[in-house]
Protein backbone atom coordinates (compact mmCIF):
# COMPACT_ATOMS: atom_id res chain seq x y z
CA UNK A 1 0.00 0.00 0.00
CA UNK A 2 1.95 3.44 -1.15
CA UNK A 3 0.41 5.16 2.07
CA UNK A 4 2.84 3.15 4.05
CA UNK A 5 5.44 5.15 3.20
CA UNK A 6 4.45 7.63 5.14
CA UNK A 7 5.75 6.66 8.61
CA UNK A 8 2.16 8.17 10.52
CA UNK A 9 -0.35 5.91 8.55
CA UNK A 10 2.66 3.27 8.33
CA UNK A 11 1.59 3.33 12.37
CA UNK A 12 -1.73 2.57 11.64
CA UNK A 13 -3.66 -0.57 12.42
CA UNK A 14 -4.45 -2.67 8.36
CA UNK A 15 -8.05 -2.42 9.65
CA UNK A 16 -7.68 1.74 10.23
CA UNK A 17 -5.58 2.00 7.49
CA UNK A 18 -7.75 -0.04 4.96
CA UNK A 19 -10.65 2.42 5.60
CA UNK A 20 -8.95 5.75 5.94
CA UNK A 21 -7.23 4.75 2.84
CA UNK A 22 -10.68 5.00 0.79
CA UNK A 23 -10.54 8.57 1.29
CA UNK A 24 -6.80 8.96 0.45
CA UNK A 25 -5.50 9.95 -2.97
CA UNK A 26 -2.04 10.13 -3.91
CA UNK A 27 -1.14 12.38 -5.89
CA UNK A 28 2.45 14.41 -7.03
CA UNK A 29 3.53 17.39 -5.21
CA UNK A 30 5.64 19.74 -7.30
CA UNK A 31 8.38 21.91 -5.91
CA UNK A 32 7.30 25.55 -5.44
CA UNK A 33 3.40 24.05 -4.87
CA UNK A 34 1.75 26.56 -2.63
CA UNK A 35 -0.11 24.19 0.33
CA UNK A 36 -1.64 26.89 1.91
CA UNK A 37 -1.34 31.08 2.44
CA UNK A 38 -1.19 32.59 5.82
CA UNK A 39 -4.44 32.78 7.35
CA UNK A 40 -6.07 30.66 5.02
CA UNK A 41 -8.87 27.53 5.37
CA UNK A 42 -6.86 24.35 5.46
CA UNK A 43 -8.92 22.03 3.15
CA UNK A 44 -6.54 18.98 2.39
CA UNK A 45 -4.43 17.66 4.22
CA UNK A 46 -1.21 15.80 3.17
CA UNK A 47 0.90 12.82 4.43
CA UNK A 48 3.75 12.93 2.63
CA UNK A 49 5.90 9.91 1.10
CA UNK A 50 8.58 12.17 -0.08
CA UNK A 51 9.89 15.47 -0.53
CA UNK A 52 10.12 18.55 1.73
CA UNK A 53 6.99 20.69 3.14
CA UNK A 54 8.47 23.82 4.51
CA UNK A 55 6.49 26.14 7.10
CA UNK A 56 7.50 29.71 6.57
CA UNK A 57 6.50 32.99 8.22
CA UNK A 58 6.46 36.36 6.53
CA UNK A 59 6.85 39.65 7.67
CA UNK A 60 5.02 42.49 6.49
CA UNK A 61 8.70 44.17 4.88
CA UNK A 62 8.58 40.96 2.91
CA UNK A 63 11.17 39.03 4.66
CA UNK A 64 10.32 35.48 5.65
CA UNK A 65 12.00 32.65 7.41
CA UNK A 66 11.17 28.60 7.97
CA UNK A 67 10.05 27.57 10.94
CA UNK A 68 10.05 24.21 10.38
CA UNK A 69 10.10 21.13 7.78
CA UNK A 70 7.55 18.28 7.10
CA UNK A 71 8.44 14.94 5.08
CA UNK A 72 7.66 11.40 5.62
CA UNK A 73 7.99 11.69 9.21
CA UNK A 74 4.91 14.07 9.54
CA UNK A 75 1.42 15.27 8.00
CA UNK A 76 0.83 18.85 7.25
CA UNK A 77 -2.75 19.94 7.87
CA UNK A 78 -4.07 17.81 10.68
CA UNK A 79 -4.62 19.68 13.78
CA UNK A 80 -5.60 22.57 11.53
CA UNK A 81 -8.42 19.95 10.50
CA UNK A 82 -9.64 18.58 13.98
CA UNK A 83 -9.79 22.29 15.41
CA UNK A 84 -11.22 23.93 11.98
CA UNK A 85 -8.76 25.99 11.88
CA UNK A 86 -6.78 29.01 9.94
CA UNK A 87 -3.11 27.93 8.11
CA UNK A 88 -1.08 30.15 10.92
CA UNK A 89 2.16 30.12 8.04
CA UNK A 90 3.13 30.15 4.72
CA UNK A 91 3.50 26.60 3.33
CA UNK A 92 5.11 25.49 0.10
CA UNK A 93 6.78 22.37 -0.48
CA UNK A 94 10.73 22.97 -0.64
CA UNK A 95 11.83 19.71 -2.21
CA UNK A 96 9.41 17.94 -5.09
CA UNK A 97 7.66 14.39 -3.73
CA UNK A 98 4.03 12.88 -3.43
CA UNK A 99 1.86 12.16 -0.55
CA UNK A 100 -1.52 10.95 0.81
CA UNK A 101 -4.42 14.01 1.02
CA UNK A 102 -7.17 13.62 2.74
CA UNK A 103 -9.95 16.40 2.53
CA UNK A 104 -9.79 17.85 6.00
CA UNK A 105 -13.47 17.43 6.68
CA UNK A 106 -13.06 13.48 6.13
CA UNK A 107 -10.07 13.58 7.87
CA UNK A 108 -11.94 15.39 11.38
CA UNK A 109 -14.78 12.69 10.80
CA UNK A 110 -12.63 9.70 10.75
CA UNK A 111 -10.34 11.15 13.70
CA UNK A 112 -13.45 12.01 15.90
CA UNK A 113 -14.79 8.13 15.62
CA UNK A 114 -10.90 7.03 16.20
CA UNK A 115 -8.99 8.14 19.16
CA UNK A 116 -6.38 6.16 18.48
CA UNK A 117 -6.08 8.16 15.20
CA UNK A 118 -6.79 11.81 16.93
CA UNK A 119 -4.24 10.38 19.25
CA UNK A 120 -1.49 10.04 16.78
CA UNK A 121 -2.00 13.17 15.18
CA UNK A 122 -1.86 15.02 18.49
CA UNK A 123 1.66 12.95 18.88
CA UNK A 124 3.21 14.64 15.60
CA UNK A 125 1.56 18.14 16.69
CA UNK A 126 3.22 18.47 19.79
CA UNK A 127 6.46 17.05 18.12
CA UNK A 128 5.88 19.62 15.36
CA UNK A 129 5.68 22.70 18.18
CA UNK A 130 9.07 21.12 19.56
CA UNK A 131 10.04 21.37 15.93
CA UNK A 132 9.33 25.53 15.91
CA UNK A 133 10.39 26.12 19.16
CA UNK A 134 14.23 24.48 18.69
CA UNK A 135 14.29 26.69 15.19
CA UNK A 136 13.08 29.91 16.79
CA UNK A 137 16.00 29.34 19.39
CA UNK A 138 18.63 27.77 16.84
CA UNK A 139 17.80 31.08 14.28
CA UNK A 140 18.71 33.55 17.43
CA UNK A 141 21.33 32.30 18.89
CA UNK A 142 23.60 30.00 16.29
CA UNK A 143 25.70 30.92 13.24
CA UNK A 144 24.89 30.80 9.74
CA UNK A 145 27.42 28.03 9.01
CA UNK A 146 26.32 26.46 12.30
CA UNK A 147 22.19 26.51 10.92
CA UNK A 148 23.33 25.94 7.11
CA UNK A 149 24.84 22.22 8.41
CA UNK A 150 21.99 21.87 10.96
CA UNK A 151 19.41 22.34 8.02
CA UNK A 152 21.41 20.17 5.66
CA UNK A 153 21.46 17.53 8.31
CA UNK A 154 17.68 17.85 8.65
CA UNK A 155 16.96 18.08 4.95
CA UNK A 156 19.09 14.06 4.54
CA UNK A 157 17.14 12.80 7.60
CA UNK A 158 13.80 13.63 5.13
CA UNK A 159 15.10 14.09 1.28
CA UNK A 160 18.36 12.28 1.38
CA UNK A 161 21.90 13.49 -0.07
CA UNK A 162 20.92 15.08 -3.54
CA UNK A 163 18.91 18.27 -2.49
CA UNK A 164 16.95 20.33 -5.78
CA UNK A 165 17.43 23.86 -4.34
CA UNK A 166 18.75 26.91 -5.01
CA UNK A 167 20.72 29.35 -2.64
CA UNK A 168 18.99 31.69 -2.93
CA UNK A 169 15.60 29.75 -1.54
CA UNK A 170 18.08 28.45 0.90
CA UNK A 171 18.86 32.20 2.31
CA UNK A 172 14.85 32.75 2.03
CA UNK A 173 14.33 29.79 4.17
CA UNK A 174 17.30 30.73 6.41
CA UNK A 175 16.23 34.58 6.74
CA UNK A 176 19.93 35.70 5.48
CA UNK A 177 21.34 37.57 3.21
CA UNK A 178 22.14 35.63 0.05
CA UNK A 179 25.80 36.57 0.06
CA UNK A 180 25.87 34.52 3.51
CA UNK A 181 24.59 32.03 2.18
CA UNK A 182 26.83 32.07 -0.72
CA UNK A 183 29.97 32.24 1.55
CA UNK A 184 28.87 29.37 4.12
CA UNK A 185 28.03 27.17 0.67
CA UNK A 186 31.72 27.75 -0.85
CA UNK A 187 33.18 26.69 2.61
CA UNK A 188 31.87 23.52 2.62
CA UNK A 189 32.48 22.70 -0.78
CA UNK A 190 36.06 23.89 -0.56
CA UNK A 191 36.12 21.69 2.00
CA UNK A 192 34.43 18.72 0.43
CA UNK A 193 31.24 18.21 2.64
CA UNK A 194 28.93 19.71 -0.38
CA UNK A 195 29.05 20.15 -3.70
CA UNK A 196 27.01 22.76 -5.15
CA UNK A 197 25.71 23.81 -8.96
CA UNK A 198 22.98 25.72 -9.82
CA UNK A 199 19.35 24.73 -8.30
CA UNK A 200 20.94 21.65 -6.75
CA UNK A 201 23.25 20.46 -3.66
CA UNK A 202 24.46 17.34 -2.82
CA UNK A 203 25.86 16.00 0.41
CA UNK A 204 29.33 14.11 0.69
CA UNK A 205 30.30 14.24 3.74
CA UNK A 206 27.43 13.94 6.23
CA UNK A 207 30.09 13.35 9.14
CA UNK A 208 32.08 16.42 8.63
CA UNK A 209 28.80 18.33 8.12
CA UNK A 210 27.36 16.73 12.07
CA UNK A 211 30.56 18.22 13.44
CA UNK A 212 29.95 22.12 12.05
CA UNK A 213 26.29 21.64 12.38
CA UNK A 214 24.43 23.20 15.92
CA UNK A 215 23.15 20.56 18.58
CA UNK A 216 19.64 21.59 17.26
CA UNK A 217 19.37 18.86 14.60
CA UNK A 218 20.04 16.00 17.08
CA UNK A 219 18.02 18.08 19.36
CA UNK A 220 14.96 17.66 16.82
CA UNK A 221 15.56 13.85 16.47
CA UNK A 222 15.31 13.36 19.99
CA UNK A 223 12.26 15.12 20.42
CA UNK A 224 10.70 12.91 17.24
CA UNK A 225 11.95 10.00 19.53
CA UNK A 226 10.82 10.74 22.66
CA UNK A 227 7.31 11.60 21.31
CA UNK A 228 6.89 8.35 19.03
CA UNK A 229 8.62 6.10 21.40
CA UNK A 230 5.32 3.76 22.11
CA UNK A 231 4.94 3.93 18.28
CA UNK A 232 8.35 2.50 18.11
CA UNK A 233 8.20 -0.12 19.90
CA UNK A 234 5.44 -1.46 17.91
CA UNK A 235 1.91 -0.39 18.77
ZN1 LIG B 1 20.96 25.48 16.12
Amino acid sequence: MPHKKNFLLNQLSPDLLSRIALSLVVGPLPQGEVLAETHARINKVYFPHSGIISCVVETVGGGAIETGMIGNDGVFGAAQALDDKVSLNHVVMQVPGEASVIASDQLREIADETPAFRGLLLKYEQFFLAQVQQTAACNALHSVQARTCKWLLRMHDLAGAEIPLTQEFLAQMMGVRRTSVTEVAGELQKAGMIVYSRGHIRILDLDMIQQRACECAGDIRSHYRRVFQSNEAGE
